[in-house]
């Protein structure tokens, strides 16, 4: 039930407690591992890190087929559940 700490983690912006506020963050793919990519988020004003995120391979699929998803097919693609 934290969805929104969820949100506000993947949101572009941060609070960073250097900074004291709200600070746009700089994304940095930290580790690959076979089944997931970690992230570290830095913050753009002072560096430090703020968040890391992991992206499990069926996140990392399905931001690519929405980043991929231009104009045209509207066929959604069914997510299969492991
Ligand atoms: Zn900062």
């Amino acid at each position: 039930m934290n969805q929104q700490q969820f949100e506000s983690f993947t949101a572009s912006s941060l609070y960073c407690e250097k900074c004291k506020a709200a600070m746009p963050v700089r994304e940095r793919l930290l580790l690959v591992l076979p089944d997931r990519e970690i992230f570290d988020y830095l913050c753009a004003g002072c560096g430090s890190s703020v968040g890391r995120r992991e992206i499990t391979a069926g996140e990392k699929l399905m931001a690519q087929a929405m980043a991929g998803r231009r104009s045209g097919r509207s066929g959604a693609r069914h997510q299969l559940m492991p």
